[in-house]
């Protein structure tokens, strides 16, 4: 008897390993084949817009739902993992992705039900509520015309004052949603919804909340000043004073675009393109063909058909396709460059790593791949190597689209910032006065003045906080990580001056060096490490503040 207890101490850590081993085995061959199916369900129901196939599309999400809410397959991981007796740095990954992925399922199924029935409800009364101006129904998107061309104060006062009507609709069903969040992740062991949220994303609060610190004072002076600017512009054409501008005056109800003041209008030097053979071309000079992911997209405008871009990996074994509506214009041209830099993401990690690590390392980590390369259809450089352009056009987009990319980064950034810290105190302290929160995390980071004797939750008027909850952030690291990626190849890999322009067309090295350091790896390193690896340093706020802020 003692002897058998000794050996089976002996054996443990390789026993745990070797339950790890089969649990994934068996996982595998059950998820496999019902995500694959789920994948082109959804990509059937987004080419033709055919309800059955969305409805066999929920049906399957709720299968794969139910697969990762199973109390006692969790139990068993919990297990694996407490006793930390996983060694193998790739099973020890595909661990912490599995425990993650059931961790935030296990919600009792009646607090679930709740939670999907009141979500439900606030969705759908943001799509049907409609604002008022003088007793007149509008639709968003007069709210936004009228803040993008209206000059009189008082009627772009009206507007923005019917933006914000949905908030006191959806206030109190958003405050008991956050709790109902809460109260699922505090029987998980977390503080609340939003440590939950990171915590399973492989993301620390701490950690997040340093970048965004660091970027907050790095951007701090140069937002002052670029704000002034905008300001000054903004007074003239309203024929207000500086100090009398109020929400209203900028050109969206958040302030989260840059407004149309700077002209950048590149349309023209597409039109007469074809912005599907550009990308092609580009890809193919970098050494990341698209050909085949190209052979399987569907790239151009039908009835019934989702009228927006994605890229989807169907099957984790080279089926990679993208959704585009392509025109020839900058717009598409920017979307196509995106969706095929997630599409090589996905297309090019190495086939030999297990099934459940043949990923992008993190959902921004794709973003920012995606990002970098859907910068270049403004980028002067890269549009006069592929569209031949003269110098002398190169020079006048440059000193266009530098002017705009800098206002359109900077303002983003800051409006995310209130996205983040309002959202985190959200789930902190429901209780607390929001609405006042709300305008001192819009003053400290946007520098917009609260009106006078505002006391409405403006804040709820937001409809992230209902449908992507505590997800805000990877916007910005998307971002943080393109400029990053672009400072190590530009300095390290092209051993060019850090502020060289580079059009990347034909830089294979560039491609080699992003297929082998990004792309093949998938997630067998936790996004920071692939970071690490691949720059040389952690994720760092300080290449975007040098690219975008001068
Ligand atoms: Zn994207």
């Amino acid at each position: 008897m003692l002897t058998i207890t000794a050996v089976l101490c002996g054996c443990e850590p390789k026993t745990k390993e070797r339950q790890l081993e089969n649990f994934i085995a068996a996982h595998v061959e059950q998820i496999k084949p019902l995500m694959k199916e789920a994948n082109l369900v959804y990509w059937n129901a987004a080419n033709t817009g055919n309800s059955e196939d969305y409805d066999k599309f929920s049906k399957l999400e709720l299968k794969i739902r139910q697969i990762y809410s199973n109390p006692k397959e969790f139990t068993l991981l919990k297990d694996i993992k407490d006793s930390g007796q996983v060694k193998d740095a790739k099973l020890t990954r595909q661990l912490d992705k599995l425990y993650n992925a059931y961790l935030e399922n296990q919600i009792e199924p009646e607090l679930l039900k709740k939670i999907v029935d009141l979500s439900t409800e606030i969705e759908k009364n943001f799509s049907t509520f409609r604002g008022t101006i003088g007793g007149r129904k509008v639709t968003t998107n007069e709210i936004k015309e009228i803040l993008k061309t209206e000059n009189d104060s008082a009627k772009r006062k009206e507007a923005w004052l019917a933006s914000k009507q949905v908030g006191p609709v959806v206030a109190t069903d958003i405050i008991e949603l956050v709790k109902l969040r809460n109260e699922a992740a505090q029987k998980v062991g977390f503080e609340n919804y939003h440590t939950l949220s990171l915590t399973v994303a492989e993301q620390e609060v701490k950690e997040i909340d340093r970048i965004f610190n660091e970027l907050y004072e790095l951007t701090n002076e140069p937002f002052a000043k670029l704000k002034d600017d905008l300001d000054s512009v903004l007074a003239a054409k309203y024929s207000v004073e500086v100090r009398e501008l109020a929400p209203w005056h900028y050109h969206d109800p958040f302030f989260q675009e840059s407004p149309l003041v700077y002209d950048l209008d590149l349309d023209t030097y597409y039109e007469d393109k074809d912005v599907k053979e550009l990308s092609v071309r580009f890809y193919a000079g970098i050494g990341l063909p698209v050909e085949s992911i190209l052979a399987n997209s569907d790239l151009y405008e039908r009835e019934g058909k989702n009228p927006h871009a994605f890229c989807t990996d169907i099957d984790k074994e080279g089926d990679v396709r993208i959704l585009c509506n392509l025109k020839n214009n900058e717009y598409w041209m920017e979307t196509i460059l995106h969706e095929l830099g997630h599409a090589v993401y996905d297309k090019y990690h190495d086939p030999e790593i297990p099934y459940l690590l043949r990923e992008p390392a993190h959902i921004f980590t794709t973003e920012a791949i995606a990002m970098f390369f859907g910068r270049l259809s403004r980028n002067a450089a890269w549009m006069q190597e592929m569209l031949k352009l003269s110098d002398e056009q190169r020079l006048e987009i440059k000193k266009v689209s530098d002017k705009y990319a800098q206002l359109k980064q900077l303002i983003f950034v800051r409006w995310a910032m209130v996205m983040y810290d309002f959202e985190k105190q959200l789930y902190a302290n429901p209780e607390q006065d929001l609405n006042s929160l709300w305008w001192e995390m819009v003053e400290k980071y946007q520098f917009v003045k609260k009106p006078k004797g505002r006391m409405e939750p403006d804040w709820a008027s937001k409809i992230h906080f209902t449908i992507a909850p505590c997800y805000y952030h990877n916007y910005v690291l998307g971002e943080l990580l393109a400029s990053q990626l672009h400072h190590h190849i530009v300095v390290n890999i092209l051993n060019l001056e850090p502020d060289k322009e580079v059009s990347y067309v034909d830089e294979s090295k560039a491609g080699e060096f992003l297929c082998k350091k990004v792309l093949e790896p998938g997630a067998v390193y936790p996004w920071n490490d692939m970071i690490e690896r691949a720059t040389g340093e952690p994720l760092t706020p300080k290449y975007f503040v040098a690219e975008f802020v001068r």
